[in-house]
């Protein structure tokens, strides 16, 4: 992925969004990667977790939006366990899918699969769906 970084970008406000949502401190991740060694979901993800957190801390929402991994996400919380700097990447990932769905968007629309896609879909995905709609 080629980026532009840019003080503007940093200051953007939606990275304070990202925090304010989330409660947590961007800037307190190292980019380890711990949280992406242990997440569950990785292999269908096209960015990492580690990088999810880099995009926001840099404030470059349009690659961070348009990701598939914030949706793939099935909040399972592991990554939050493995942080050795106690940030809660699961909940910047809710809060990049909260400031999406604000504006309506979603990727997965669950009443649009088909019954053979939906008997595909691991349940969690499903009720993760769900879940995105009621926090
Ligand atoms: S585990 Fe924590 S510090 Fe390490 S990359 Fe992930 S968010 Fe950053
Ligand atoms: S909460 Fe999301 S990013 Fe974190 S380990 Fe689970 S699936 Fe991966």
């Amino acid at each position: 992925m080629r980026v532009n970084i840019s003080r503007r970008r940093i200051k953007d406000p939606f990275v304070k969004k990202v925090e304010e949502l989330s409660g947590q401190n961007l800037l307190a991740c190292y980019q380890c990667g711990k949280c992406s060694a242990g997440c569950p979901a990785v292999s269908q993800m096209d960015i990492l977790p580690n990088q999810i957190i880099r995009l926001a801390q840099l404030g470059l929402k349009e690659e961070l939006l348009e990701s598939k991994a914030i949706w793939v996400c099935a909040s399972c919380m592991t990554c939050n366990t493995r942080c050795p700097k106690g940030i809660n990447i699961a909940e910047v990932i809710e809060a990049v899918r909260l400031i999406l769905l604000r504006k309506s968007k979603d990727h997965l629309i669950v009443k649009e699969l088909s019954a053979e896609e939906r008997a595909q879909v691991p349940p969690i995905a499903l009720i993760s769906s769900m879940r995105k709609f009621t926090s």
